[in-house]
């Protein structure tokens, strides 16, 4: 199993390969990739729709107004920043704030499914559509599913995905704050719940040994030999995992 210490070094490493992503054409526009920050242990995640003006400048999730009223309805449920990690679907800004195209957020869903692997989080809140989308695989509309958790399998793991509207929503629509405020009340009662069931693992079928009973004890060497051939390398696949270490960019998590 991976420690805490470990998965926040494997999360460094995809922030650098981030850092540097020119895998869309978002790059030719963006000032900076706002790959997320926060907790990298955190059992709460949230996850946006993309770098505004202001995280295109300053490198951060969440720093303009909608990102205001964010610190604002967590602290209303006695949480803030530091305990969360918040990222977005697509880590780059779309020119002019315009909705991510089905090819970035394609291209971009990598970091995000990592971002998942290594925090594991509890629960995922999906803030808006494209988020609720993406995570939840379908494509029902943020307004037919908000407040309504749900478990889901990303990758090996079950999370609790708990979409709620995307705070800009409640700038434009003053009525939504309160939508939202019920929404963000049901988390305290998420975290404090058990991890969802996990799907068993990927067991390893261990070779059965072959006991066989040789008339000859030239006999036994041969069998002996070809089983121990045949056995997989247990053990190789675990080394190639080793945690790798960097102590730079240690700001953001
Ligand atoms: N809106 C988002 O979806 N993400 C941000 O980081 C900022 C605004």
């Amino acid at each position: 199993m991976t420690t805490a210490v470990e998965r926040r070094e494997l999360l460094k490493e995809v922030w650098k390969e981030a850092s540097t992503c020119t895998k869309c054409q978002l790059a030719e526009t963006r000032q900076t990739v706002v790959f997320g920050a926060g907790n990298a242990d955190a059992d709460l995640m949230f996850v946006g729709e993309a770098p505004g003006a202001n995280e295109d400048r300053g490198g951060l999730p969440f720093i303009g107004q909608a990102g205001r009223l964010l610190d604002r309805l967590l602290q209303e449920v006695g949480l803030e920043r530091a305990d969360v990690f918040i990222a977005n679907v697509l880590k780059c800004r779309p020119p002019g704030n315009r909705d991510p195209r089905p090819t970035e957020i394609a291209t971009c869903r990598d970091y995000l499914h990592k971002q998942v692997e290594l925090i594991e989080p509890k629960v995922i809140c999906t803030l808006g559509n494209f988020s609720t989308k993406l995570l939840r695989d379908d494509p029902t509309g943020i307004s037919k599913v908000h407040g309504q958790p749900e478990v889901h399998v990303l990758g090996v793991r079950a999370v609790t995905i708990f979409p709620i509207y995307h705070p800009a929503a409640a700038l434009y629509t003053p009525s939504m704050l309160d939508t939202l405020r019920a929404d963000f009340a049901q988390l305290p009662a998420l975290l404090a719940a058990p991890l969802p069931p996990q799907p068993a693992p990927d067991v390893f079928e261990p070779v059965p040994e072959v006991e066989p009973e040789p008339e000859s004890p030239a006999e036994t060497e041969t069998a002996t030999a070809e089983a121990v051939e045949g056995a997989p390398e247990a053990g190789a696949e675990v080394l190639e995992q080793a945690p790798k270490t960097s102590d730079d960019q240690l700001g953001l998590f």
